[in-house]
């Protein structure tokens, strides 16, 4: 059993959420997991739209207003009604293009806002009545067009813990398979590789565990730089999923049904009883990764134990640490 180190994800966040007073009244929407619990475990590039952008601070408030003209929506001052749109899509056009130079892995965007709302922006009428709900952005729909593989959520959902954790996850799996195929990589440096992520993709379903198995088989027919593109994007695409409980729990019955003819019964009591807890909800996915971690390596089963995900991340963050 190896014990992971964990580089740095490089990760894009909106200035606000790390506490800079950079809302339109001066204030901040600092978040203590974004800033205090996350904060020392990654690079962070601070990004404020508004701000970059030359609207000042304090400013005006902004809305998203429908305009049938257009596939996407105006930016306009709610109550002068002075429209932002061209200046902000312009400045995020031009700010995602030298995002490049950052090589992030992910983004965390203030939900809600006209410039960094990931989803589900109000977009109002312009007589002022709500139009729908179903408005990103501008800078946040500009990154997401430009980087579809970027590892993007909502700063406020950081409170969800099943979508803490996939965020989370997914930003440590994104520079790993980033690292890798940066260095002078051989196959043999893929086939470990996908061993150790192998239960985490099957907790997606089977399509991306499937195609990237096949890839992999086939690894010595497919040039190295296509082979690197596109393992990158399924793997990162799969992991998008949300793991779901049936396929946690096939996941661990997996890996148990590989070793558990070696345990002695105590360990076998031991370990059936963590799985009737597993099974039942009580006990977390990190409660019962640690002890198949600890009993696969004293069995000699390390592709058991040095699975990425009885291992998701840095213990600061506690991953998977809820029973679900
Ligand atoms: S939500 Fe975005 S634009 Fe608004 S203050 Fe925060 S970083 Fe700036």
């Amino acid at each position: 059993m190896t014990t992971t180190p964990f580089p740095k994800p490089r990760v894009g966040v909106s200035a606000c959420a790390l506490g800079q007073q950079v809302r339109f009244d001066g204030g901040h929407k600092r978040s203590h997991f974004v800033d205090a619990v996350l904060g020392p475990l990654v690079e962070y590039h601070a990004v404020c739209p508004e701000e970059e952008a030359g609207l000042g601070v304090p400013r005006p408030t902004m809305r998203l207003v429908h305009d049938p003209e257009r596939e996407s929506p105006l930016v306009l001052e709610t109550r002068s009604g002075k429209d932002h749109t061209a200046l902000l899509e312009d400045w995020s056009e031009q700010r995602t293009k030298d995002l490049a130079a950052q090589d992030l892995d992910g983004f965390l965007l203030t939900a809600k806002s006209p410039s960094c709302g990931m989803e589900r922006v109000k977009i109002y009428r312009d007589n002022g009545m709500p139009h729908t709900h179903s408005g990103s952005g501008v800078f946040a729909a500009a990154l997401m067009e430009r980087y579809p593989l970027l590892v993007v959520e909502e700063v406020q959902r950081m409170n969800d813990l099943p979508l803490r954790d996939n965020f989370c996850f997914r930003l440590f799996a994104a520079r790993r398979v980033k690292d890798m195929f940066r260095s002078e990589w051989t196959r043999g440096d893929v086939v470990n590789f996908h061993t150790r992520e192998k239960m985490a993709l099957l907790t997606r379903g089977r399509v991306g565990y499937r195609k990237l198995g096949s890839m992999v088989a086939r690894i010595h027919e497919i040039p190295r730089e296509e082979f690197a593109t596109e393992y990158t994007a399924i793997f990162l695409d799969t992991l998008r999923l949300l793991p779901t409980r049936g396929r946690l729990i096939d996941a661990v019955q997996h890996m148990v049904g590989h070793f558990k003819e070696d345990l002695d019964p105590r360990e076998r009591s031991e370990f059936l009883e963590a799985v009737q807890e597993f099974h039942a909800g009580r006990l977390a996915l990190a409660g019962i990764g640690r002890l198949l971690r600890v009993l696969a390596a004293r069995h000699g089963r390390e592709w058991v134990a040095d699975q990425s995900l009885l291992d998701p991340g840095p213990k600061e963050l506690t991953l998977y640490g809820s029973a679900f």
